[in-house]
C-alpha cells in the first residue's frame, strides 16, 4: 500500500523510529503526565511544548472496531478489520487486526501491538495478547 503508507515529519519520525525498534513510543508531557496520539508540538491537555517520548507497554483493549467489507484499494484486499484500542496508558490508536486466527472482534479484548514493515515504514499493528 505504497500510496497509503505515512511519510514521517519532524514531528512524528521519533514514532516511526521507535517502530523499527519494535517499541510503541508515544509523547508524554512533562508538566502534566498526559500521553497522548498523535505527536504533536504541543501538549493537548495543557500546551506545554516539554515533550518526551516514552516507552508504552504495547498492550491495551479493544474500544471499537468495524469490519471494512468494500475493497477501497487495490493492495488492501476485504475483509479487514480497523480497531481503535485504548492503550494501557490511556490514550488511543487506531491500526489493523492482525493474526487473529479467526477470532472475531469484541469490544474489551485484550491486545497487543506487532510490528509490520510496509516499504520503507514500519506500521504497528494489533494481535489478540
Ligand atoms: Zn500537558
Amino acid at each position: 500500500m505504497p500510496g497509503l503508507l505515512p511519510i514521517p515529519t519532524e514531528v512524528d519520525r521519533p514514532f516511526w523510529e521507535a517502530g523499527r525498534e519494535g517499541v510503541l513510543r508515544l509523547q508524554r508531557c512533562a508538566p502534566c503526565g498526559h500521553i497522548f496520539f498523535p505527536p504533536g508540538r504541543r501538549c493537548v491537555a495543557c500546551g506545554s511544548p516539554d515533550l518526551h517520548w516514552t516507552d508504552m507497554a504495547g498492550t491495551g483493549e479493544i474500544w471499537s472496531w468495524v469490519v471494512m467489507h468494500k475493497q477501497y484499494f487495490a493492495d488492501m484486499p476485504t475483509p479487514y478489520v480497523v480497531l481503535r484500542v485504548k492503550l494501557t496508558e490511556g490514550p488511543y490508536l487506531m491500526a489493523n487486526l492482525v493474526d487473529a486466527k479467526g477470532r472475531a472482534p469484541e469490544i474489551g479484548a485484550r491486545v497487543r501491538v506487532v510490528f509490520q514493515p510496509e516499504g520503507d515504514i514500519v506500521l504497528p499493528q494489533f494481535t489478540f495478547a
